[in-house]
């Protein structure tokens, strides 16, 4: 395994990285771009395919609609101007995966353009600009390895051919790493909002290509960049970055000069290797596609396609810390998927007090689930058991401790709150003599603390609480208790 690099603060006092990143992203139709084949994953190889979507003579393309509008859609949502009329262009290049020879792409006139995203920075937030975005089809998958005669052959699977992506370019504005692994993760985040895409990048329907160059601090023009692919996580993305731009400062340091070329992110030893340079690169000859009209997405297909604009990410967040006087922490975890943030709202809605909801997802929800390697939808706690649980504990009924140990069986027997709450329904002491009798048994064991509370600092309350909840195994009525340890120790 590799260990990230961690950029040194003498490097990055003489040079500044660039980095601009090209994100493939495939729409979750439920057809391929041009035929009526499924666009789906994990098929049995070479089933979903017809005469177009394997470039027989003949076959003609025909534009799916539903595409359009999910291309266009997340035009929209990354604050790109969307192109009245876009062309559809032959980008030209063999691979085996690829059987019409050329993939049908967008050149000079593409859907989105003029896009930017803002993104937060340890100096406050930063707007990332989006040159363009535009609509291709992806192709097929040759598979090297998995079966007994991997050595000597490749195996082709054209499944993939045909399913609609956009690509998402962004200018040369991020600087950092960092900054390039919170660029990728709003966008995910917004395009999952759109649910244009899963995003899913082990299946890969996001990509990622890294462009990354150096300059010496306060030179205006760009230093010579190489393209890192093949990178699969926005962690190794991060890493690759770090490697790279380590690798490219001490070509510079060394007297050197940066050759363009494509690279590759290796994994297992943590960096790039080489896999062509840009003398070879190709001439992709592209011209307009001759079997595709140009698209045409007119002013009232446009305001159609804009009302299923969703809340977006940032918005949602600001009006979720006004409506329910919770922290940016807790909207930052609350709305990481739309799924979740829109139960987290149903819950506040239905409970007294937004906030402790909060809490109870951030302090006992999640760290069960993390623990469980479980996603929110698999949560054996729904959220209005999630509300349950925040108005016993707004009323005092259910002290921390009980609290957990509720939370412990919910998730021990896969049962939602309330289940588990009417069954173990924990006996709670609300008799107050009851509890003044601990109380006074606990003050007369600790005269020390008492001398102190006693002395001005009123803090060491928190000690008698502690204490008498011991005692009473928890049972204690959280709410009584604190009222009246006060009121023993004033007394
Ligand atoms: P190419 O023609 O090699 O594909 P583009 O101009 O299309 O290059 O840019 C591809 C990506 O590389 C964009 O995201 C862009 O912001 C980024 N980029 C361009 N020049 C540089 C550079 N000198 N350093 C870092 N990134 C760059
Ligand atoms: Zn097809
Ligand atoms: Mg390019």
């Amino acid at each position: 395994m590799s260990t990230a690099i961690s950029l040194s603060p003498e490097i990055l006092a003489k040079y500044e990285p660039v980095i601009g990143l090209e994100v493939h992203v495939q729409l979750l139709t439920e057809t391929k771009a041009f035929c009526g084949c499924a666009n789906r994953f994990g098929s049995a190889p070479n089933t979903n395919v017809c005469p177009t979507c394997l470039g027989l003579p003949g076959a003609l393309p025909v534009l799916n609609r539903r595409a359009v509008e999910f291309a266009t859609l997340a035009s929209m949502a990354i604050n790109c101007q969307v192109r009245e009329t876009s062309i559809f262009a032959r980008k030209n290049y063999f691979y085996p995966d690829s059987p019409k020879g050329y993939q049908i792409s967008q050149f000079d006139k593409p859907l989105g353009e003029h896009g930017w995203i803002d993104v937060p920075t340890p100096n406050g937030i930063k707007r990332i600009g989006i040159t363009r975005l535009h609509m291709e089809e992806d192709a097929g998958k040759s598979i090297h390895d998995g079966f007994a005669d991997s050595a000597t052959r490749t195996y082709v699977d054209l499944n993939r051919c045909g399913t609609p992506l956009v690509e998402i370019v962004s200018e040369p504005d991020i600087r950092t790493p960092d900054e390039a692994y919170e660029y990728l993760t709003r966008l995910k985040e917004i395009l999952l909002y759109t649910a244009v895409s899963d995003c899913n990048m082990e299946e890969g329907s996001l990509r990622c290509d890294a462009n990354v160059s150096v300059r010496p601090r306060g030179q205006e023009k760009f230093g010579t960049k190489a393209e890192v692919k093949n990178v699969n996580s926005f962690r190794f993305i991060r890493s690759a970055l770090e490697y790279e731009i380590e690798r490219q400062v001490e070509i510079l340091e060394g007297g050197g000069r940066v050759i363009q070329e494509t690279r590759l992110w290796n994994a297992n030893e943590g960096r790039t290797y080489s896999m062509r340079s840009k003398e070879q690169a190709h001439d992709y000859r592209y011209f307009p596609e001759p079997d595709l009209p140009p698209l045409i997405v007119s002013d009232a297909w446009k305001a159609e396609i804009a009302r299923h604009m969703p809340e977006l990410p940032e918005a949602r967040r600001a009006r979720m810390v006004a409506e329910y006087e919770i922290t940016e922490q807790d909207a930052a975890t609350l709305t990481a998927t739309r799924a979740f943030a829109d139960q987290f709202e149903e819950a506040a809605k239905a409970a007294k007090s937004p906030k402790r909801v909060a809490n109870l997802v951030q302090g006992e929800l999640t760290s069960r689930l993390k623990l469980k390697g479980l996603e929110l939808e698999q949560s054996p706690i729904t959220m209005k058991g999630i509300a349950l649980a925040a108005d016993l504990a707004e009323e005092g009924k259910l002290s921390s401790k009980q609290m957990k140990q509720l939370f412990d069986i919910a998730f021990e027997n896969g049962e939602d709150f309330a289940v588990v709450y009417e069954r173990e329904k924990p006996q709670q002491i609300s008799d107050s003599s009851a509890i003044e009798k601990m109380i006074d048994e606990v003050i007369a064991a600790n005269p020390k603390q008492v001398e102190q509370y006693r002395g001005g600092k009123k803090t060491v309350s928190a000690f008698f609480v502690g204490q008498v909840m011991k005692l009473s195994k928890g049972q204690a009525n959280p709410a009584l208790l604190n009222e009246l340890v006060i009121r023993k120790l004033e007394g």
